[in-house]
């Protein structure tokens, strides 16, 4: 029978003569005694019969303390399991045997986790009728057992901080039911922020959050300012504890014992605190409790902040601290739905900061940084609680407004652009940031944070190209534009992978005698097999921004060679071919060496071709570029300077750089005999050129009036429909043989 069964009347049964006897054997007694276990016997009536020096070594009761009374008696406790008793009885009467962890009390009080073997010792076989019970302290085992083992897995799995805290506390209260556990955080600043403390009322938490550490705050806030643990006995008379009594009083707690939380460093990171609810101090069990799980506190509060580092660089831009791209379109999903379940609509606000390049390129990147920074911070400045904001990349910014009409979306703009263009000092220079923001709406323009985010863009550029700093709304015909022009680009790169561009030669002619060529300009042609003629002016511009015009250039430059080479074979005096060439060509080093490549894969001369560069080329103050320049003038090419008189251009750069042609721009040759300021200006542009010994080539000649009156003020060239309209090249050879008498030259 059970040694914790309560006593049933029965005669003593004649054995326990026998039993005893057993025991007076000293060997026997002396293995008994040295065992660590507590071992007992009982007999029928379940009454102690025999315990050994183990017993008293970890319940502290003296034999006679025990003898002849039930166990359940004397092991019993307040957190005792109370199906105990029932559970050996039925165990052991269907089994002879039970073994199991539970919780009994020593003699002081105090909680000792046990595990219980018990074996009915029966009369017939020389028992004493009753049982024999082994029990085993396994306080420390269980201990690290539970802790050690839940909390470790509890990370392995990333349960969040506060759960795996109250895990801990929860698994403390377990082993010392007498104990109410809480776990602070200490952050940078010394404030406390509560883990967890599952079994104290939540207001008691939420009144603690952000209470500066000091050293008179209760006990935990004691604690971490003194970096040693401190324990209050009666919170009720203690002066740490004169602050916070009227927070604990309805709690019930009495007693609070609370330990650092250290980092590696030894600084203190959080407490982990023990409430009782009588004044008391810890014990031995208690202390043994908190080393264990200190140690265990640390290295999940250690871990959940190297976690959150590791995401902050994740999701973080370094520089200024706001969500990058990631981060934005995960949280803005969650934005968007919350949105959409409350039927509200939302606005995204594409901010990109105007002319922030050229500050970056000409003041350096310390500054672009400050720039940036300060940028961020005015953007956030203005924002509600529940709109997002975020770097995308570069100059980039985002902002998510919900709950927000199209209206307010228009207004929060103009706000933006107004407390971004504050002025701002950076290294002793003053600045005035400017951006254009493209809005797209939610759910109108897009439902999806890429499909809002591709939609602002859009709109974004759009207000760029209408004139920088501005505001601009996405709309359903900026979304074809843009898919159009996506379109194109793919088309476009097909052609040239393809090689289905053509070119087509317009003859420029001598003044003096307008059957003879100067030379013929190379114009780029596209005949798109569903679309037809598809205009220069709107696929070199896509080519530039796609960043395809290089290739093109390279492919014009080769068969415009090719065909050069091809005519003169031919006998077909053509004096040269004049090439368009891209700015954006020149910021490549080998460009220069690329174009004599061209030139001497078919036998040409660096006086053959005209190289056409626009205002911005010749503007551009990049090293690449100048080099460049110098190296083509180096190798004896010449340049030609398109569309002169529409650009920025000043006449000082003319001189600098090795020119040697203008291209007077068609709209001042068509308004010559309309306007006296067109024809003024190009009086004077012939006048500069025959100064600086260059030759003025008039583009777009259409009428005889323009002819006559170009010739009459000794404009050298010109082209134009009048002569011929750009033409492929065997139209060439057929206009070349129209000309006949050709004089020659
Ligand atoms: P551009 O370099 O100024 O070329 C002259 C443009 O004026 C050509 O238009 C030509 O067809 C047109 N034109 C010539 N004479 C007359 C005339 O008497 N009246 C009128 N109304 N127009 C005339 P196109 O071929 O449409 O080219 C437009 C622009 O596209 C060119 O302007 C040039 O900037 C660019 N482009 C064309 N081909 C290329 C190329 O191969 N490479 C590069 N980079 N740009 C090119
Ligand atoms: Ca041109
Ligand atoms: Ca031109």
């Amino acid at each position: 029978m059970p040694a914790l069964a309560p006593p049933s009347p029965g005669p003593t049964s004649p054995s326990r003569t026998l039993l005893t006897a057993a025991l007076a054997d000293a060997p026997l007694r002396r293995a008994l005694d040295a065992s660590d276990n507590a071992v007992v016997m009982t007999n029928s009536s379940k009454c102690v019969v025999y315990i050994n020096e183990g017993f008293t070594r970890l319940f502290g009761y003296q034999p006679a303390e025990v003898l002849g009374r039930h166990l359940s008696e004397v092991l019993l406790g307040p957190h005792s399991d109370p199906d105990l008793l029932a559970s050996i009885r039925g165990n052991v009467l269907a089994k002879g045997s039970f073994r199991t962890d539970t919780l009994l009390y020593s003699k002081a009080g105090q909680p000792r986790w046990v595990s219980l073997v018990i074996n009915a010792s029966d009369e017939s076989s020389g028992g004493p009728g009753g049982s024999i019970s082994i029990l085993t302290d396994i306080t420390l085992t269980k201990m690290h057992e539970v802790l050690q083992t839940h909390v470790l897995e509890g990370m392995v799995n990333e349960l969040p901080l506060p759960e795996l805290m109250a895990l801990v506390c929860r698994e403390v209260e377990r082993i010392a039911p007498e104990v109410t556990a809480s776990i602070l955080a200490v952050d940078a600043q010394g404030r406390l922020h509560p883990l967890a403390a599952p079994s104290l009322p939540a207001t008691i938490s939420r009144a603690l959050d952000g209470l500066a550490i000091g050293p008179k705050v209760g006990s935990c806030g004691t604690a971490a300012f003194r970096n040693a643990p401190v324990v209050v006995t009666d919170m009720a008379t203690d002066p740490l504890w004169a602050d916070y009594q009227e927070l604990f009083a309805p709690s019930g707690m009495r007693a609070c014992w609370s330990s650092p939380i250290r980092d590696h460093w030894g600084q203190p990171i959080g407490t982990f605190a023990f409430y009782f609810r009588e004044p008391r101090a810890p014990d031995a069990l208690h202390q043994r409790l908190v080393d264990v799980c200190l140690h265990l506190c640390a290295l999940a509060i250690e871990r959940n902040s190297t976690h959150e580092r590791i995401h902050q660089l994740a999701f973080f831009d370094v520089l200024t601290g706001l969500p990058n791209r990631a981060l934005f379109r995960s949280s803005g999903e969650r934005a968007l739905a919350d949105l959409q379940r409350g039927r509200h609509t939302g606005a995204l606000l594409f901010l990109d900061l105007d002319r922030f390049k050229q500050i970056n390129d000409t003041q350096g990147h310390a500054a672009g940084d400050a720039l940036l920074s300060e940028v961020a911070q005015r953007l956030t400045q203005g924002l509600r609680a529940r709109d997002l904001i975020a770097r995308l990349s570069g100059d980039e910014f985002v902002l998510l407004l919900s709950e927000c009409t199209t209206e307010q979306a228009v207004q929060s703009a103009q706000r933006v652009l107004h407390d971004i263009a504050q002025p701002l000092d950076i290294f002793g220079q003053t600045h005035v940031p400017h951006a254009s923001i493209g809005i797209a709406m939610f759910p109108n323009d897009g439902d999806t944070i890429d499909t809002l985010l591709r939609h602002a863009d859009q709109a974004m550029h759009q207000a760029k190209s209408d004139h920088r700093h501005s505001l601009q709304l996405f709309s359903a015909e900026m979304n074809r534009r843009a898919q159009e022009r996506a379109s194109l680009e793919r088309a476009l790169q097909q052609a040239l992978s393809d090689r289905s561009l053509t070119l087509h030669y317009q003859p420029q002619v001598l003044s003096s005698s307008p059957g003879t060529l100067h030379g013929v300009e190379a114009l780029a042609r596209w005949n798109h097999p569903q679309w037809g003629m598809v205009p220069p002016s709107q696929f070199i511009p896509v080519a530039e921004d796609a960043g395809l015009i290089h290739e093109l250039t390279l492919w014009l430059l080769d068969e415009a060679c090719r065909q050069l080479a091809a005519w003169r074979a031919a006998g077909h005096d053509v004096p040269c071919v004049a090439i368009n060439l891209s700015g954006r060509s020149f910021h490549r080093p080998e460009f220069a060496q690329e174009i004599s490549d061209a030139l001497q894969r078919h036998g040409l001369r660096a006086s053959d071709v005209l190289l056409e560069i626009t205002e911005s080329v010749m503007m551009d103050a990049r090293p690449v570029t100048l080099q460049n320049i110098e190296a083509l003038h180096h190798q004896g090419f010449k340049l030609s300077l398109d569309d002169f008189g529409t650009g920025y251009s000043s006449l000082s750069y003319l001189h600098r750089l090795p020119i040697s042609e203008l291209k007077l721009d068609m709209a001042f040759v068509q308004d010559l005999t309309t306007s006296a300021t067109a024809r003024a200006l190009t009086v004077s542009v012939l006048s500069i050129a025959h100064s600086l010994g260059m030759v003025v080539v008039a583009e777009g000649v259409e009428t005889t009036g323009q002819q006559q009156w170009l010739q009459a003020h000794g404009c050298p060239v010109m082209q134009g429909y009048l002569f011929g309209k750009p033409l492929p090249s065997d139209e060439i050879e057929a206009w070349l043989c129209a000309q006949a008498p050709r004089p020659y030259r």
